[in-house]
């Protein structure tokens, strides 16, 4: 299974699928009072079968019903009977409520599975009568099995595309260890001494943002044009947003690719945001950290963290002499034990690798410490 999201195209038919939403909630809201009425009524619980044959009486006659397919309609129904079903399950153990209305403003989408839409051309949907136009980012691996039309926050429509298709995405074993050391002016600096430049994204936006940020108090509390600007900023800042998050992935990958263990230190990334604000958020090191721990274990490579107090800066890689302080603007530095002149960051890169080794593997202590050290 592969789930794909694609942005729909602004337009103005897309208010028959903002309508087709407002529907499916209008049917959802009146399943749950159905329920609550049965079940007051008769002690018992409304079964789908009849919740579905009841719904299709309904319909026909309800022009605002029938905007919807008879598909999504069924969807609708169950989800409800879900919510049900996992309210009986759970509610002895948990504290858990029956399923409760929604809001149209909170119901937010419906799925179509069999039928009820058709793909034309590159990038065109038929949903109904309506042909839709979507920006097809990627090509769609394997057969769809369902769509999902989901709108957001600021009204804009989304398509969810679930396949068939089987991810069978493999790295093979390389046998290779890395550390890994996050810096401020690159992103990334790896013991083999390859550094990854930060992307900065919120720097780029920033002039963008700043000006959306004025404009949107030059505007009147209240105003359609005041919904529009804050409409506006949150866009700019959902960008930032996706555009981090692709770096990230991509970043995870390529070092997945390459290495079988990956070696970092366990920051403590708020006293470092207090340090450097603004800058080490935008870096934003533990996000980049959750993915590769999720997609490591997914391949079956490791990723190990090594105690955040070892001081992987002011230790000399070679001869592991401590110097007593290393300010943040010192890039470089000699050792006086063995006069080796370090790189800061490539430095650290190396002890993170030497010390994350030996405490978590036994058999890679030998291969990465060279007894002469000690
Ligand atoms: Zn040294």
């Amino acid at each position: 299974m592969k789930t794909y999201k694609f942005k729909l195209y602004k337009s103005k038919k897309n208010k028959y699928l903002h309508q087709q939403i407002h529907s499916a909630s209008s049917i959802y809201n009146h399943c749950i009072a159905l329920h609550k009425r049965y079940y007051r009524i008769f002690g018992k619980y409304l079964t789908q079968g009849k919740l579905k044959s009841h719904i299709a009486k309904l319909r026909k006659k309800s022009s605002y019903w029938s905007l919807l397919g008879s598909q999504a309609t069924q969807d609708v129904i169950e989800r409800v009977d879900r919510s049900y079903q996992q309210f009986f399950r759970y509610c002895k153990t948990r504290k858990i409520g029956t399923p409760r209305f929604k809001s149209y403003r909170k119901y937010k989408s419906f799925t179509l599975k069999q039928a009820g839409y058709k793909f034309l051309g590159v990038n065109k949907l038929k949903i109904g009568q309506k042909i839709y136009k979507y920006s097809k980012s990627r090509e769609i691996l394997g057969k769809v099995k369902t769509i999902t039309i989901k709108r957001d926050g600021l009204g804009d429509i989304y398509i969810f595309l679930v396949t068939d298709f089987v991810d069978e995405e493999v790295y093979p074993l390389s046998g290779k260890s890395v550390g890994i050391d996050f810096g401020l002016k690159d992103y990334l600096i790896t013991s083999d001494g390859d550094k990854y430049k930060s992307p900065e994204f919120f720097k780029q936006y920033l002039d963008k943002i700043q000006k959306l940020s004025k404009l949107l108090s030059s505007k009147k509390k209240g105003s359609s044009n005041r919904v529009k600007a804050k409409k506006n900023l949150i866009r700019a800042h959902k960008n930032i947003k996706n555009l981090r998050e692709d770096y990230q992935w991509k970043l995870a990958r390529n070092l997945l690719k390459e290495y079988d263990n990956l070696y970092f230190e366990d920051l403590y990334l708020k006293v470092m945001v207090k340090l450097w604000g603004r800058k080490i958020s935008d870096l934003s090191h533990s996000e980049f950290l959750k993915k590769l721990e999720y997609l490591a274990t997914k391949l079956g490579k490791f990723v190990g963290k090594i105690d955040r107090f070892y001081p992987s800066s002011k230790t000399c890689n070679i001869c592991l002499n401590k110097i007593d302080s290393l300010p943040l603007t010192v890039r470089e530095w000699c050792c006086l034990e063995c006069k080796t002149v370090h790189d800061r960051d490539f430095n650290a890169a190396k002890n993170i690798l030497r010390v994350g080794a030996s405490t978590h593997k036994g058999e890679s202590v030998r291969l990465l410490v060279n007894k002469s050290n000690f």
